[in-house]
């Protein structure tokens, strides 16, 4: 590598190191200072369960075929050391799960509409392989619904950010109506959708497919909006390269003092391996369980937290 490259390599790490430090510098302090809001402090995990489907755009493309397989790889790797997880700890989480990851072959979906961004090549649902088991997530699927009471959410059928200059009406609606149809399938009630990138658009189409709940760009309390959908605040992502379990602990303190929604949501594919993730978040779970066991702060599901507050 030369030295040019090394450097932009470093500016790049420091850059993104830093925002991520501004991040949660800013949700410590969101915390500490926003009013009491609720009336026992309120944990929330999201899970954005997209395996290869984590597709957006970048720069003058998108993330690439590569990294997209790579990280659905990842996260099926590291999907049963989770569930373990919240299992031995009796936390629900909410799985946000990309509506094609809820099946296990193409010929139970429609077909969408013709889509084709500037920024890809070709149409935007050529990427369906038919074929790929990154693609399909069906019996990850059926694994969670054991769990103890986890909430399924939908983030859409294909991961479409809605509020892309390019994306239409007619894709939003396939994107929302596909996903639930898909979803419902499975016996599980269906209230809460996750937009990718947290960038909310179309929710009129959303309040029209029966979606009561779905999670803002912003931080606030929660809070219906005009279309009498409950806004649940973004929360912070978590990643281990982010910030550690000591740091997600303070911030479940600080929320168990101000009686506050802490909310993280995170994807499988941040974490390098099993034995990384369970470092990361063992101590978090415990510490949230044995608090929970201490009746200081309520984990629950983002339509457990929404029904216990209204
Ligand atoms: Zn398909
Ligand atoms: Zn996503």
């Amino acid at each position: 590598m030369n030295i040019s490259l090394l450097a932009r390599k470093i500016y790049r790490l420091v850059k993104s190191g830093s925002a991520k430090a501004k991040d949660y510098k800013n949700y410590a302090r969101y915390l500490a200072d926003a009013p009491a809001s609720y009336s026992t402090a309120l944990f929330n995990l999201t899970v954005d369960l997209e395996l290869a489907w984590s597709r957006a755009r970048k720069n003058d493309g998108a993330t690439t075929l590569a990294e997209s397989l790579r990280r659905g790889r990842l996260a099926r790797k590291n999907f049963p050391a989770l569930l373990s997880l919240l299992d031995s700890y009796g936390i629900p989480a909410t799985f946000a799960i990309v509506g094609h990851v809820a099946l296990d072959n193409c010929s139970d979906h429609n077909q969408p509409p013709k889509f084709h961004p500037d920024w890809i090549n070709g149409d935007w649902y050529d990427i369906d392989p038919k074929s790929d088991d990154n693609y399909y997530g069906l019996d990850l699927v059926k694994e969670l619904l054991k769990g103890p009471g986890h909430e399924i959410a939908s983030h859409s059928f294909s991961h479409v950010d809605f509020s892309d200059e390019f994306t239409g009406a007619d894709v939003a609606a396939f994107e929302i109506a596909e996903s639930r149809r898909v979803i419902e399938k499975l016996g599980a009630p269906l209230d809460t959708f996750v937009f990718p990138n947290n960038r909310p658009a179309f929710v009129d189409i959303l309040a029209k497919n029966n979606f009561t709940i779905y999670r803002n760009s912003k931080n606030g309390k929660i809070a219906r909006d005009q279309y009498g959908c409950w806004q649940f605040p973004v929360g912070i992502w978590i990643s281990p390269n982010a910030f550690g379990s000591k740091e997600a602990i303070k911030l479940v303190k600080t929320a168990i003092q101000k009686q506050q929604l802490v909310n993280f949501w995170f994807h499988l594919h941040e974490f390098a391996g099993e034995k990384q993730l369970r470092e990361f978040f063992e101590p978090v779970l415990r510490f949230v369980s044995e608090s929970a066991r201490q009746g200081l702060i309520r984990p629950d599901t983002m339509r457990g937290i929404v029904k216990a507050i209204r």
